[in-house]
């Protein structure tokens, strides 16, 4: 929509929004509230102001710059997107998500409130669309703010001159150190963060007797003539940074258990910041991105360095040796990981303990593509979601192979797999298949998921007909009255590793797309199953392959089969992203 007339006789402004309230020309006058914020009989999202309320409950505060200073002729509009989230968009600009979990049949609710007195809906369906315009030229600006950036010569990042009052600077700016007590030691960096260029530093000394400890971010202004307060938290316009496991935007926190908690850093660690594509904010924890701390930062920016509590000096680490790591593990990196899994047992001491929450990327991924499988939420227990990327895996120090079931079974955990825990159905704590049955994978296709997700049962995926594995043959179409009786005695191919269960053969490579990012990734899915002891049969790989797949099984038990029903019961749905 577009501002028309404004009357600056009153105050407040315009309010827009979604609502799940179907409201026509046929409903009652008395049944339309006088505010948009007073929609409450039905869940209704509103942004006013700078706020975003829910029902009339503030839910978000310093969302956009404030609605209230908007001006005849600007722009607002609002958007459900693919992933459920609520974005408003000021002269084309993305503000960001205002508010996620938004139901899919949802209207546009706006209150031409307080100075705002006339709009005009200017988007439409098809055809010259002014929001996409300006956003080309939002684009266009910021790229013009990259290249500026680029062309500046100056190669490595520094600490600006002016910092906090105890800060000294040594070693060409580059390292600084807390002089004095335990605050007034804010530094920032000597020029703006280029987009995914990510700059480090490493903790060199740290003082037991404080508590808390480094707190980073990126601040929105530049720091030239800036009077630095006490603490990086004190900044009170244009500054998101995190504390402890915690991120603060302008001094208000807006997001809790955040990556592993800076205050039980140790000495020699680093610390990156990093601005994606998208203006947000990544964490890293030695080379391993935390994942995404703050959307829609400031930008330019600079980076902000507060030397709190046990933090008494950090330096810049050189650029030539900064090599994030990626967050996708490659196939043939596997071998080496197990390599690097010994060497840690042999003595290396694990830096980043194991209890540490992180908000793992790749996770993040996995869980907008499950979405796109299309297998209703209710079926998920979401407590129980484990990612088994890399990253994740070490923070656990985690054992690569477990043994579960009566008699025992060794299994191997299903590295750089991310798994969505099914809620167990009663007859599986009858049972007690957590503790008496033994776990194994399954290979399956997009296509047959949701109706083996359905029916709780491998079998439904086989066919009578054709190819010797039923994984890979094609569904027989027939309902449940007419199922024939044959169906089911073919066997269920199982392994105790998701490296032969999830091979091409069984667990083919889909194109998919993140509705968030927009970005294709080859997905292949899973399913992890609890299986009945002596209901299956251990044979060898049917797949012709010399090498051994996995280190820990021989290639001659790694197919398990089974035709009995009931001996199989669903524990989690495996994504897989290359
Ligand atoms: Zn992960």
């Amino acid at each position: 929509i577009r501002i028309e007339t404004l009357s600056k006789v009153w105050s407040g402004s315009l309010h827009i929004g979604l609502t799940s309230s179907a409201i026509s020309d046929s409903t009652p006058q008395s049944l339309v509230p006088t505010r948009a914020t007073e929609l409450v009989s039905k869940p209704t999202w509103v942004v006013l102001g700078s706020e975003v309320k829910k029902c009339g409950s503030l839910i978000k505060e310093n969302y956009t710059p404030s609605l209230y200073r908007l001006e005849i002729g600007n722009r607002v509009g609002v958007k459900r997107c693919a992933d459920g989230t609520m974005h408003v968009y000021i002269n084309g600009e993305d503000m960001g998500v205002a508010a996620s979990n938004i139901p899919k049949n949802v209207f546009a609710v706006i209150d031409l409130y307080g100075s705002v007195e006339s709009i005009s809906v200017i988007s439409n369906s098809g055809g010259d669309n002014p929001m996409l315009a300006s956003q080309v030229s939002t684009v266009s600006e910021l790229v013009e703010i990259d290249k500026d950036q680029d062309q500046d010569t100056s190669s490595d990042v520094s600490f600006h001159g002016n910092h906090g009052k105890n800060i000294i600077l040594s070693a060409g700016n580059c390292t600084a150190q807390r002089a004095g007590s335990y605050n007034q030691a804010v530094i920032v960096t000597s020029c703006r963060l280029k987009r995914n260029k990510l700059f480090q530093i490493k903790v060199d000394k740290l003082n037991a007797c404080w508590s808390c400890s480094l707190v980073v971010g990126v601040l929105g202004f530049t720091p030239d003539r800036f009077n630095f307060p006490v603490s990086a938290i004190g900044i009170k316009k244009s500054c998101i940074v995190v504390q402890g496991d915690s991120v603060y935007s302008c001094g208000v926190k807006v997001k809790g258990k955040y990556g592993p908690n800076l205050d039980q850093l140790k000495i020699g660690q680093t610390v990156g910041l990093l601005i994606d594509n998208d203006f947000c904010l990544h964490l890293y924890i030695d080379n391993m991105d935390q994942g995404v701390a703050a959307r829609d930062i400031p930008y330019p920016c600079y980076g902000i360095i507060d030397l709190y509590g046990q933090c008494e000096q950090v330096s810049v680490v050189p650029t030539e040796r900064v090599s994030p790591v990626p967050m996708c593990i490659a196939e043939d990196r596997e071998k080496a990981d197990f390599d690097e899994v010994v060497k840690e047992k042999s003595g290396r001491i694990n830096i980043v303990e194991p209890n540490l929450v992180r908000n793992c990327e790749y996770q993040n991924i996995c869980s907008r593509i499950k979405i796109l499988l299309g297998v209703p939420d209710g079926y998920f227990d979401t407590s129980m979601n484990i990612c088994y990327c890399d990253g994740c895996h070490k923070l656990r120090s985690d054992e690569m192979y477990h043994c579960k079931g009566d008699p025992p079974k060794e299994f191997a955990l299903p590295s750089s797999w991310c798994k969505f825990s099914f809620k167990l159905p009663n007859k599986a704590h009858t049972l007690n298949v957590q503790d008496k049955w033994h776990s194994a994978y399954y290979g399956t296709r997009m296509d047959l998921l949701r109706r083996i997700v359905d029916t709780g049962d491998l079998h439904v995926s086989g066919s009578e007909s054709g190819s010797c594995s039923i994984l890979t043959s094609s569904i027989t179409k027939y309902t449940e009255k007419s199922r024939p009786e044959t169906c089911g005695l073919k066997p269920v191919y199982l392994s105790p590793t998701i490296k032969y269960a999830g091979c091409n053969e069984f667990s083919p490579k889909y194109k998919l797309t993140d509705p968030k990012t927009k970005k294709t990734y080859c997905v292949r899915i899973g399913l992890q199953v609890w299986l009945k002891p002596g209901s299956y049969k251990v044979g060898p790989q049917s797949l012709g392959f010399d090498e051994q797949i996995d280190p820990k099984f021989k290639n001659n038990e790694l197919e398990w089969s089974t035709k009995e029903r009931g001996s199989i019961m669903l524990q989690s749905l495996l994504i897989k992203i290359e």
